[in-house]
């Protein structure tokens, strides 16, 4: 090692760089290695590897990084200092490298089939059971049977709600793999012509991961979403249903519209489907207290009925208006500095948009153009930030061909805020 203290990082070249990878003008760097006598055989990076000790003598080499290419041990690791080059296109040949992960595996199993394809089936009928008994976990206590609860369609529901998790998370991490490949072939432009055919493979694996998604949302349920934020705020009208809550009940009102309107526009739920919303903050404010409460509860799911058919009446105005056809600059997921999660920047309904209503995909830009409703168009533009750029491109018959108009659009330059 140096003596001024340069940093070093070692790294295991020969797994990285295989034969078929373009070096570029990092070809020409030198690269220390270590042979056997002979000088035939595999260059190590590590003196002491394991694969070098039957050798009588080792000997020092050095040579031009494209000459030891197909040459290079795949057991040990390489020293090499921090600013080098080499260390930089490794990182973009590691990101396209992995997409090989994702491409030519075996399709899914039948049984993996039938559990989609059910999921897809309950999931067009809500979140839940729709059988009363089934959805209500409080119908255990209440009648004092437990035989009357339906735990099969309860699980049903929860392992379709499951399944169709697993394919939105898979899409949108199949998405941030393309984009980060893209991102390596914009730093070493001589990668575009290895990278470009694992590129095209790991697009047909993202829109099937895409079709599986979409089995499994309703797009009558995005649209409603969309009539939420335009439902003007409502009023409280006090009502005996509301006495347990004293002179809270305005507030108590005012904070289960805005968590029920927020989970509402921003899901993939049917609107039926966002009570809890509503009910875990009356019951809250209710407390232990057991008069009224069947009451307030009540008069809550009155409101929320309202609230549902305002939304569906909003969202209905817009029905006779031609599709929207927009371009959107997909971003991928970011990991979290400090506890390695993976965090979406996007909404569920803003993912089950993207992934209902595609119908062109520019992969080398990041951009998918849309067409799309106009309550759901308005709707995405308005809730449009830096992570999600969005452009309206057009309306109905005039916004064809998509692919000519998408490719010539360019998100706005985004940077972190
Ligand atoms: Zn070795």
């Amino acid at each position: 090692m140096s003596s001024d203290d340069e940093a070093v990082r070692v790294v295991p070249l020969g797994r990285t760089f295989t034969l078929d990878v373009p070096l570029g003008p990092a070809g020409d760097l030198a690269l220390t290695g270590f042979a056997s006598a002979t000088g035939r055989g595999k260059v190590h990076g590590d003196q002491s590897c394991g694969a070098l000790r039957s050798a009588t003598a080792v000997r020092r080499v050095e040579s031009r990084f494209r000459d030891t290419l197909g040459r290079l041990c795949t057991n040990c690791s390489w020293p090499l200092p921090a600013g080098s080059p080499i260390l930089k296109l490794g990182a973009s040949v590691v990101d396209i490298d992995s997409l090989k992960v994702w491409i030519g595996r075996e399709p899914d199993s039948l049984e993996d089939q039938a559990l989609d394809e059910d999921a897809a089936m309950a999931l067009a009928a809500g979140e839940y059971p729709p059988d009363p008994v089934g959805s209500s976990a409080e119908g255990i206590e209440e009648d004092g049977s437990k035989d009357e609860f339906d735990h099969e369609a309860w699980d049903r529901y929860e392992r379709a709600r499951a399944i169709r998790h697993q394919h939105h998370v898979h899409w949108r991490r199949l998405q941030s793999y393309m984009l980060r490949s893209n991102e390596a072939v914009a730093a070493h432009p001589f990668l575009r012509s290895w990278a470009e055919p694992l590129q095209a493979e790991l697009a047909k694996v993202i829109d099937a991961e895409r079709r599986s998604l979409t089995a499994m949302l309703q797009p009558a349920a995005l649209l409603d979403a969309a009539g939420v934020p335009l439902v003007a705020r409502p009023t409280f009208m006090p009502g005996p249903q509301f006495a347990t809550l004293g002179g809270d009940a305005p507030k108590v009102f005012a904070k289960a519209w805005s968590e029920w309107s927020h989970q509402a526009q921003w899901s993939w739920h049917r609107l039926e489907d966002n009570s809890f919303a509503v009910s875990s903050v009356v019951r809250d404010a209710i407390g232990r207290r057991r008069k009224g409460r069947d009451e307030a509860v009540s008069g809550f799911e009155g409101l929320v009925e309202q609230w549902i058919a305002s939304a569906r009446r909003e969202a209905s105005r817009y029905d006779d208006e031609p599709r929207q056809l927009l371009a959107v600059g997909i971003p991928g997921v970011a990991r979290d500095q400090i506890d390695g999660r993976d965090r979406d920047p996007l909404t569920r309904w803003e993912g089950a948009v993207i992934a209902t209503y595609q119908i062109a995909v520019n992969w080398p830009n990041g951009t998918i153009a849309l067409l799309a409703p106009r309550v759901v168009a308005d709707h995405l533009i308005a809730g449009a930030t830096r992570d999600l750029p969005v452009e309206r491109l057009g309306t109905g018959a005039d916004a064809l061909p998509a692919e000519a108009l998408l490719s010539g659009w360019t998100p706005e330059k985004r940077h972190d805020s």
